[in-house]
């Protein structure tokens, strides 16, 4: 079969989305002058073959689908927003860039962390999210919580007895998303829960946490410079830190009124 002609079958196949055969045109060939084949046991073939490869894909793609879609069951994401409604225009100090190389996710791969600061309604949350619902689809287990939550399960499983259980759901998933690290300053026995997740995580899961608080004050935040600074030290080993300073998109609307009303904002 000429160059010419075979490159025109392999484009003519990709453009009917039949990939297989664009990649074993040459075997199809090599089978037919092999087998002596007739035009219509040589198109028969083709197209038996083609039709079990499509099957396959499509089993595949049904399987992918349905765990993709399990595993957002059992995350307890507050939502499934993704990076594509994420609106960058409104944080012009936030680099694009930096959080797209994020939704690479070679972080995950890598076990290491994320983490997105800034002050409430600039987005952590959505993006820590559209970061957790790529990784599902990529395959990965994740389990949503937000910090107080896994705090007060923590200290509940210790008082029953039941800690290395609960420490379990938190240590299993490949992406564990912590949300709003830092609302309520920690007793010490509870920023000791804290460490225990994170010091047992590090390097074997990858976290994505988002605070209003900056790294400085963990220190308030933990009750306990020493501890905080551990914590720390094994979060940030490994850490993508993306800071959104900018306004709240949840008062996007408000501001639009007193720029409307004041001329000021
Ligand atoms: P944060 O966690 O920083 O407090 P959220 O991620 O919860 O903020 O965002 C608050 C709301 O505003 C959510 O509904 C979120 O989807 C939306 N939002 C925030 N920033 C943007 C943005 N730049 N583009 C589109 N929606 C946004
Ligand atoms: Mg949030």
């Amino acid at each position: 079969m000429s160059e010419l002609v075979s490159a025109r079958v392999r484009s003519a196949a990709g453009k009917l989305g039949l990939f297989h055969l664009a990649e074993t045109i040459r075997e199809y060939t090599r089978w037919a002058d092999e087998g002596k084949l007739g035009f219509l046991d040589f198109l028969d073939l083709v197209l038996s073959e083609e039709s079990e490869e499509l099957a396959v894909r499509d089993d595949r793609r049904f399987r992918d689908d349905r765990r993709f879609r399990q595993g957002l069951r059992l995350s307890r994401l507050p939502h499934h927003k993704t990076l594509d409604e994420y609106d960058f225009a409104f944080q012009p100090a936030l680099d694009p860039c930096k959080v797209k190389d994020l939704a690479t996710l070679s972080f995950v791969g890598g076990k290491a962390n994320a983490a997105l600061l800034g002050p409430p309604g600039v987005g952590k949350t959505h993006i820590a999210v559209a970061l957790a619902v790529a990784a599902c689809r990529a395959g990965c287990s994740i389990y949503f919580t937000s910090f107080d939550g896994m705090v007060r399960n923590l200290k509940a499983a210790e008082a029953a007895g039941r800690l290395t259980d609960k420490l379990g759901a938190y240590l299993r998933p490949g992406v564990l998303v912590v949300g709003e690290v830092g609302y309520q300053p920690l007793e010490r026995a509870e920023a000791n829960l804290v460490f225990q997740v994170i010091s047992q995580r590090y390097e074997k899961g990858s976290i994505i946490l988002t605070s209003n608080r900056t790294f400085s004050e963990w220190g308030q935040v933990f009750g306990d410079e020493v501890l905080a600074a551990a914590i720390l030290d094994r979060l940030l080993h490994h850490c993508e830190v993306i800071s959104i300073n900018g306004s709240s998109y949840r008062l996007k609307n408000c501001l639009k009124v007193i720029e409307r009303d004041t001329g000021v904002v």
